[in-house]
């Protein structure tokens, strides 16, 4: 038996890979953040002794060559060569796929993707992030960063002059001007800052721009507008035939219908279906990834 784990900063979720391909969640425990041995044995306890192998998403970078991990906000895991150091604390394979990743494949494989030979499925939450699928197989890259379209200071905070007011705001990964620093849900946050002074939560915001708050709709125009822009570069270098979104901020229908609705018209192909669309894995395409990449790794179980 195959267990799958979706671990984040916060929770780690687990359960069996069952033989329809599908994860069935059994449960989830607190992430033992900054203590190796506490999460090694949190790991073995969610395990079970029946399970012959596992398979995590993991919330952070990972590069399969050296086997690094890393995921500032899990900090015992940062800098470190886990799944080879797992499999040595388990006697057991250990798989590990970057959660984005995780997400792309679910979608690309059984989710809105499926059968469509482009997917690039994207994180909109408290960052941005990204995985792409190309003819089932999932693109890794150099270092595994392939699809982390979050990073690197290119955002024009004005839109071509059309934006006023906006920061070059700073991101966690040292530089300024990240999409991550702008698109994702602080991003949100601080457009709305910028724009009229004050401090909302992006729930907030996307609450009063439903409401019809004049300025909860400035800072939305201006979020899917930057938003927008820097996907329509990706739409344009990929040709993905859909964009399935997963992260807090996909709960929004409304949000991404206006996200889709402006890359559309902003890209050279011709798009007569919606693009951006919430993912059908959006709650659980770690576990449900993972699950693909164990049934592909290591055979034995068929969809
Ligand atoms: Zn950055």
């Amino acid at each position: 038996m195959t267990t799958c784990f979706d671990i984040g900063g916060t929770y780690i979720r687990y359960g069996a890979l069952q033989e329809d391909g599908a994860v069935a969640e059994s449960g989830r425990v607190e992430t033992p953040g900054s203590d190796w041995h506490r999460f090694v044995a949190a790991i073995e306890h969610c395990a079970g002794k029946d399970s012959s192998a596992i398979s995590i998403s993991l919330a952070g970078a990972y590069d399969e060559r050296s086997g690094i991990a890393d995921v500032a906000n899990i900090p015992c895991l940062h800098k470190r060569p886990v799944r080879q150091e797992l499999e040595a604390a388990l006697g057991r394979p250990v798989l590990i796929t970057n959660d984005a990743n995780a997400f792309a494949l679910a979608e690309a494989v059984d989710g809105t993707g499926r059968g469509k030979p482009v997917v690039f499925g994207i994180i909109l939450g408290s960052g941005v992030g990204g995985g792409l699928v190309v003819n089932g197989e999932l693109v890794k890259g150099v270092g595994g960063m392939a699809g982390e379209w979050g990073h690197g200071p290119i955002m024009d905070p004005t839109a071509g002059g059309q934006l006023k007011g906006i920061d070059h705001y700073s991101c966690g990964c040292g530089q300024t001007g990240c999409i991550d620093a702008v698109c994702s849900a602080r991003g949100m946050e601080r457009i709305h800052t910028s724009l009229h002074g004050s401090r909302l939560t992006s729930k907030e915001i996307t609450e009063a721009w439903h409401a019809g708050d004049a300025a909860a709709t400035e800072t939305i125009d201006a979020y899917t507008t930057l938003l927008a822009r820097a996907l329509s570069v990706l739409v344009n270098t990929l040709g993905p035939d859909v964009i399935p979104v997963s992260g807090g901020l996909s709960n929004d229908v409304a949000l991404l219908d206006l996200v889709d609705r402006k890359v559309r018209s902003l890209v050279l192909a011709q798009y007569t279906e919606p693009l951006v669309i919430r993912g059908q894995f959006a709650e659980n395409g770690g576990l449900h990834g993972a699950g693909i990449v164990a049934r592909t790794t290591l055979g034995g179980v068929t969809p």
